[in-house]
């Protein structure tokens, strides 16, 4: 069996008709970033803009992501990015859970083949698939997981925010979170929260 790359999954993805997505797609988005991207975000579906390019969070979300994403000092090329569903489904609606388990198989040789250190969750269907069907974003946003040596952080999805302002205050101080993350990322995966500056914690190792 040939060995999976990137370039690899997005050729099948492509050409994918695993869900009824497929149908009604003007083209599949697979992903950007590069495959030692040490974090990789979850998004839910490509939109209008996205559908048409190619390319994931190219629209309004995209724009208002990369100016969080600048906020704290990151670019689009130190991440990789993706969405539970690859297809755009017709007039945004949201994603079916069968969509959802079907596209799966791509999330799940993506992160595979990346093998993030954090993987970011933008908004609720992605958040369910690391954190439950029964978690709720507004109680859990901000709150990093670590599992099998892989820190999970919930965020809001940028269009959510971007339709209600009074969350923006919420998800910039997320992304600082994310920030203070990334910069003691060694004491978070050791499963110590506690403050960085205390003495206990001489080293204080970044993702970049
Ligand atoms: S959404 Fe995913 S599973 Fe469905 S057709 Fe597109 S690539 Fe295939």
């Amino acid at each position: 069996m040939s060995k999976d790359t990137l370039a690899l999954i997005a050729e099948e993805i492509r050409s994918c008709t695993l869900c009824a997505l497929h149908q009604t797609r003007t083209q599949a988005v697979p992903g950007q970033g590069e495959s030692h991207a040490q974090i990789m975000f979850i998004g839910e579906a490509p939109g209008f803009h996205e559908d048409q390019q190619g390319i994931p969070f190219v629209g309004t979300s995209g724009r208002y992501l990369d100016e969080l994403l600048r906020m704290i000092q990151l670019h689009r090329d130190d991440i990789f990015i993706t969405n539970v569903v690859r297809c755009r489904p017709p007039r945004n609606r949201d994603p079916f859970r069968s969509e959802i388990a079907a596209c799966q198989t791509y999330t799940e040789r993506q992160i595979a083949l990346i093998n993030p250190r954090m993987i970011v969750t933008l908004g609720r269907f992605s958040m369910a698939l690391f954190f439950g069907e029964t978690a709720k974003i507004s109680a859990i946003h901000g709150q990093p997981k670590v599992e099998n040596g892989r820190i999970y952080y919930p965020l809001y999805h940028p269009a959510a925010v971007l339709r209600n302002p009074l969350l923006r205050a919420t998800m910039e101080a997320d992304f600082w979170r994310m920030r203070e993350i990334i910069d003691n990322v060694e004491r978070y995966l050791s499963g110590d929260n506690n403050d960085s500056t205390s003495p206990q914690h001489p080293q204080q190792l970044s993702l970049f």
